[in-house]
């Protein structure tokens, strides 16, 4: 294992008090004689402030593929903070961020190529959001002012992404205040029909169909935009069954509705491919990307657009700005040096090629928990899997006791509910994989 560099000072005497923690019960969480603090990282394994080992099953928050403290992103950090730490990206621009722009577009799926840059997955939605109504204005078509998303979507917490998304709990404390005009088609989850499949479950594809229903009960000509993750990541890894993708595209250009795959999670690599797009044989109009864009070392997020989409706001007067959205950091030259690194190392290493080949190990290793008791679901796809206990004794309750006593025993997990969910780095290899499930078996058995 890599050596960690130290952190400076005693981090057990941390004033836990003035910080409130996002997404966190922090009362639980300040409460606790040794609150959960992690002080360093290397490769694919976080240390505790108590000194433990911990392999970092999700990748941070799905969002550090090329694992932690990888010398090439701290010497691009360091050169790029050297030579120009800061440009503005109103009225002017800078090499690192015009060239990551167009590495992008390469990447991205035939027919997309121009990105709008942001710094997290909620500015990236809100910003496609935004460029979607701006598109069909400009088409003389204003009426277009309703999204569609998913139930349990996550497409982050601006109020655009809350409003599209579909998580209960994010709703409830801000349903005053959801952006009009939206609805959601129902998920693709079933229990009695897919469960333990694995990879894209062979029912379901007619579920599309919902957005029939959604375009007729509202009528196409308000319809903006349809926005979905291809894969469900935050809910638990919920994979599109096999042809429902291809149906929303059909059905999203037969209305004239523009198709917006949500690919923070999902995009540079996690699927095998550059983008799920590409992996699913879908092109949408719009990708969202953030995460592992950066190996989730500085924010970035952006949006890339579809050529005519782009055009559409290039027809406008010469004079005047197309598009009256940014941000003070859209295309950050320090985020788009680690870009570049990160993206060098992929290539380099050829980690797209290596999650496919983990694919396999993480999809045998997971599948045979099968026989473990009080499991109610396992699902895969490229290097995610997610499992669901059984709701029992209450819900949450078995998932919060796995994910801590796998605090003590090496392995940072992720929950939500009575969802496990598992997303390592690629360059994890595939005794790591193997290990780092055979930890969950563990964890499963000792939390019965
Ligand atoms: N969209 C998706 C699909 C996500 O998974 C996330 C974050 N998990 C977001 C948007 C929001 O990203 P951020 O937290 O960077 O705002």
């Amino acid at each position: 294992m890599d050596q960690h560099i130290e952190a400076q000072g005693d981090d057990r005497q941390l004033n836990v008090e003035p910080y409130w923690l996002p997404f966190t019960a922090n009362r639980h969480f300040k409460a606790d004689p040794s609150p959960r603090i992690l002080v360093s990282a290397k490769g694919a394994y976080y240390r505790t402030a108590e000194g433990h080992e911990l392999f970092d099953s999700l990748s941070g928050l799905w969002c550090c593929p090329i694992g932690h403290g990888h010398p090439r992103i701290v010497e691009a950090l360091t050169r790029q903070a050297q030579t120009l730490d800061y440009c503005t990206a109103f009225q002017m621009s800078n090499p690192v961020t015009l060239r990551l722009a167009e590495r992008i577009a390469d990447m991205a799926p035939e027919g997309l190529d121009h990105v709008f840059f942001a710094n997290s997955g909620s500015e990236s939605v809100d910003t496609a959001l935004k460029i979607a109504l701006g598109y069909h204005r400009l088409r003389g078509e204003a009426g277009r002012f309703r999204m569609i998303g998913r139930e349990k979507g996550y497409h982050g917490v601006g109020f655009g992404g809350m409003s599209v998304g579909g998580m209960v709990a994010n709703r409830k404390m801000f349903a005053t205040a959801m952006i009009p005009g939206v609805d959601h088609l129902r998920h693709t989850h079933d229990y009695a029909e897919m469960a333990f499949s694995k990879g894209q479950p062979e029912w379901g594809g007619h579920l599309a169909d919902d957005l029939e229903r959604l375009v007729a009960l509202h009528d196409a000509a308000t319809i903006a935009a349809v926005i979905v993750e291809p894969v469900q990541g935050s809910a638990g890894v919920i994979v599109p069954p096999v042809g429902y993708l291809q149906r929303l595209r059909e059905i999203c250009t037969k209305h004239g509705i523009l198709l917006i795959f949500d690919e923070v999670i999902t995009g540079f690599g996690r699927m095998g491919a550059p983008f799920a797009a590409q992996r699913f044989d879908v092109i949408p109009d719009m990708i969202t990307f953030a995460k592992g864009i950066t190996n989730g070392i500085v924010p970035m997020g952006g949006v890339i657009v579809r050529k005519d989409i782009y055009e559409t706001f290039m027809q406008g007067p010469a004079a005047a700005v197309e598009l009256f959205h940014g941000y003070t950091y859209s295309g950050h030259p320090l985020a788009a040096a680690v870009a570049h690194a990160t993206l060098d190392v992929m290539e380099e290493e050829d980690l797209f090629g290596r999650v496919r080949e983990l694919e396999g190990v993480l999809e045998g290793a997971v599948h045979d928990l099968r026989s473990e008791t009080g499991l109610r679901d396992i699902r895969n796809i490229g290097l995610t899997a997610a499992i669901d206990l059984e709701p029992r004794p209450e819900p949450g309750a078995r998932a919060r006791a796995i994910f801590e006593r796998g605090l003590r025993e090496g392995i940072l997990l992720r929950f939500t509910g009575d969802t496990i969910a598992m997303g390592p780095p690629f360059i994890s290899t595939p005794d790591e994989i193997r290990r780092m499930v055979e930890m969950l078996r563990g964890l499963i058995r000792a939390e019965r």
